[in-house]
């Protein structure tokens, strides 16, 4: 019998509606608070940072959300990305179990991140916006808003954590190419990374010292708004395209997961692949686990605690309760750009309190051992953020083969490593921390 490897679905066939798992959660969300009164913020708090239908979303019960056509046009840039199951990996484990993994590699900037950026330039340009600021870690994120802005004729400005403006100049080339500029932050173009020089002039920045920067220039420009790549509820709802198509998409085998596995920065991945399917647990009784892997040099999800605190280093975000290692911890400078963020989301935050999900933490070594094993096995060189999911993922494999259970395993390839190949270089040459 000939093996299916990938399970595509037509463009016909993708999803107009992204799902708002707010609608189906057992426990509502707390509700941020303002950084200066400490009570509920009011929608209109928000209006200086952020489009008026993004803050709609962030808040809305809706069950189903119409994504707008000329999203689902750009959608159809790279959409729908296949279902790949990994014959290769199984068979080099010899494991019972299934393994599906779902490719959001074959984007143009090269992860899931487009999926929230094209939305949010979308309704900026519906709303007038002119300028966009934002943060990037290992620059994927920046990439992806630039490759965004870039259909609209919106500026965009990216504040890009120094030490991966060091190890990936390519992805500042990148954002150049989609029209983006790209400054390293800490920078001197603002009172926070001006703080941040001044106490630390060899800082090698972090997402939420970024972060504080971008913020400020969006605060202090009446025609520049600020934009997130992963976190808030909006971003974790565009990103449900993800785990929609993938439903329908394992449909077509007969199978259904048993396990879920996503890398977790702030969970707008995990979130999307993940929250499609958890919709079944709470509606219809299906028992899939969904793991969160985050990196063992910025465990929040495993050792952080769930209070209130701020989504950015220098406290000008308004207070969200989540689970975290507090708005001053500053990661190690591991190659996961994208999971070097002390915070999580405030949904997958009430989601683990309620033990409805479930976290793992991998180091460093550990997610670059299993990534040569799956290159090796799939083709498929994942980025340094991907590997901390397969890495849990052999894992589960190995737990199924000890069991002899077939377990459907299905995980996010949230994103490729093409240009992360200087980390492989000094992994292969010892050079790496373990964390
Ligand atoms: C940004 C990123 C992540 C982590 O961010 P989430 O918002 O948690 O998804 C994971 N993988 C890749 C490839 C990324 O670019």
């Amino acid at each position: 019998m000939t093996k299916i490897r990938k399970i595509q679905l037509n463009e016909r066939d993708m999803p107009k509606q992204w799902y708002n798992i707010q609608a189906d959660m057992p426990n509502p969300l707390l509700p941020l608070l303002h950084p200066g009164t400490k009570q509920p913020i009011q929608p209109g708090d928000l209006e200086a940072l952020f489009p008026m239908a993004l803050i709609q979303q962030e808040v809305s019960t809706e069950r189903f959300i119409d994504i707008p056509d000329e999203v689902l046009d750009l959608y159809r840039l790279y959409r729908p990305t296949p279902v790949h199951r990994a014959y290769n990996l199984e068979k080099m484990l010899d494991t019972p179990a299934k393994i599906y993994y779902k490719n959001e590699s074959v984007s143009p900037p090269g992860s899931h991140k487009p999926n929230t950026a094209i939305p949010q330039a979308y309704y900026s340009y519906k709303e007038g916006v002119k300028k966009m600021t934002t943060e990037t870690g290992a620059g994927q994120w920046g990439s992806a808003l630039s490759f965004a802005t870039n259909f609209f004729g919106i500026e965009c400005k990216v504040f890009m954590v120094k030490v991966s403006y060091q190890q990936k100049p390519y992805r500042k080339s990148m954002m150049n190419l989609w029209n983006g500029s790209v400054i390293p932050s800490p920078s001197m173009e603002t009172n926070a990374g001006r703080a941040f020089l001044a106490e630390d002039p060899e800082c090698p920045g972090s997402l939420g010292i970024a972060i504080s920067e971008a913020i400020e220039v969006a605060a202090t420009n009446e025609d520049t708004k600020y934009s997130l790549g992963s976190v808030l509820n909006h971003v974790l709802l565009h990103q449900t395209i993800i785990g929609l198509e993938t439903v329908k998409q394992l449909e077509m085998t007969g199978d259904f997961p048993d396990l879920i596995i996503g890398p977790f920065g702030g969970g707008s991945n995990f979130g999307g692949l993940s929250f499609p399917f958890l919709r079944y647990n709470f509606t219809e009784g299906k028992k899939t686990r969904c793991i969160a892997v985050e990196s063992a040099s910025c465990p929040k999800l495993t050792k952080g605690k769930f209070e209130y605190d701020f989504g950015d280093t220098a406290g000008m975000t308004p207070l969200i309760p989540m689970y975290t290692l507090g708005h001053k911890f500053i990661p190690p400078a591991i190659h996961a750009g994208g999971l070097r963020y002390h915070g999580a989301g405030a949904i997958v935050s009430q989601l683990l309190k309620d033990k409805l999900i479930e976290a793992r933490s991998v180091d460093q070594t550990e997610s670059f051992e299993a990534a040569v094993t799956f290159a090796r096995a799939e083709g498929m060189i994942p980025a340094p953020e991907t590997s901390h999911a397969i890495a849990q993922v052999i894992k589960e494999a190995m737990i199924a083969k000890e069991e002899g259970i077939a377990k459907t395993i299905l995980f996010n390839f949230s994103g490729h490593g093409l240009l992360d190949m200087g980390a492989y270089d000094e992994y292969f040459a010892h050079n790496l921390k373990v964390q």
